[in-house]
């Protein structure tokens, strides 16, 4: 199943489009994406059913044409958690030490976007980080391995968009600051349930600039900290919300450890991925 925020509406994929979640269930469930995450496992069944039920109902259809917005899949969660330096070899390009406990930080929900938004620069040196996204769906606390993946409503893609500089300054990094300018953290297209995956722990992933080479590739099979391990790491000390985000770290190939440095322009455009989940495309531009 898959689920978007189209014109700020709650949407649900279907083979030739979307419908709108409020239209289709007589407003049981209301507009706001957001509302999806009330009851998750309602909507869940609901939505299921729906599309069993009734996949072609003209009259719920909605239009994602060019002129429509991509919102965030989540548009006001809770929280947003981000893992750093969770692949080898983006630890070993960074010189740094494998980390004994996963490093967390947050990115502010005003940082959000969706797909095919654009992304205003400001000063100093942007870069990207492609990164799978969680998307909590059930309440979690002290989560087991065993466990911890009931509790994920879905994948998304992100962009952990990062200001090198304020992320960087001293005595203590500002890790969640320098990540969280406007529109630095890009999710979408749509929420993708874990039903649609043979191997939710392997997925391909990767982020390049539209006509350009292809920046960032890796699996999610390479983090040092998996989806099970980071969940019950996180739920030990913070109870997980429906809704919540967990941008869970990125590979290789960031613009701050090429020789040379390599940073986002205004008039680049990042395309990312995630193997099933999908592609966001986002321009730069300037300030
Ligand atoms: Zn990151």
């Amino acid at each position: 199943m898959r689920v978007a925020n189209i014109d700020g509406r709650l949407a649900l994929g279907r083979a030739d489009g979307y419908l709108d979640v409020a239209g289709a269930s007589g407003g049981r469930f209301g507009p706001d994406p957001q509302a999806a995450f009330a009851d998750w496992d309602a909507f869940a069944r609901w939505a299921q059913e729906y599309l069993a039920a009734a996949p072609d109902d003209p009259a719920t259809s909605l239009d994602p044409g060019a002129g429509a917005v991509r919102g965030a899949p989540v548009p006001r969660p809770a929280q947003v958690f981000a893992i750093g330096l969770n692949y080898r070899d983006h630890v070993a390009e960074a010189g740094l030490q494998i980390p004994e406990e996963p490093a967390v930080f947050t990115k502010f929900p005003t940082s959000l976007t969706g797909h095919g938004q654009s992304v205003t620069l400001p000063e100093g040196l942007v870069d990207w980080e492609a990164e799978l996204v969680l998307v909590i769906g059930r309440h979690c606390h002290r989560a087991t391995r065993a466990n911890a993946w009931s509790h994920v409503a879905g994948l998304t893609v992100g962009q952990d968009l990062s200001e090198r500089r304020l992320q960087l300054t001293g005595p203590a990094p500002q890790f969640s600051l320098g990540k969280s300018y406007p529109g630095f953290a890009p999710t979408g297209p749509e929420l993708v349930t874990l039903d649609e995956f043979a191997d939710p722990d392997d997925l391909e992933l990767g982020c390049m600039l539209e006509g350009g080479e292809v920046l960032q590739k890796s699996r999610t099979s390479n983090m040092i900290f998996d989806v099970p391990e980071l969940i019950v790491r996180l739920s030990a000390v913070c109870p997980l919300l429906p809704g919540d985000l967990v941008f869970t770290g990125t590979p290789a190939g960031v613009g701050g450890a090429r020789t040379p440095q390599k940073f986002l322009a205004p008039g680049d455009i990042l395309i990312t991925w995630v193997e099933g989940v999908g592609t966001l495309r986002n321009p730069m531009r300037g300030s």
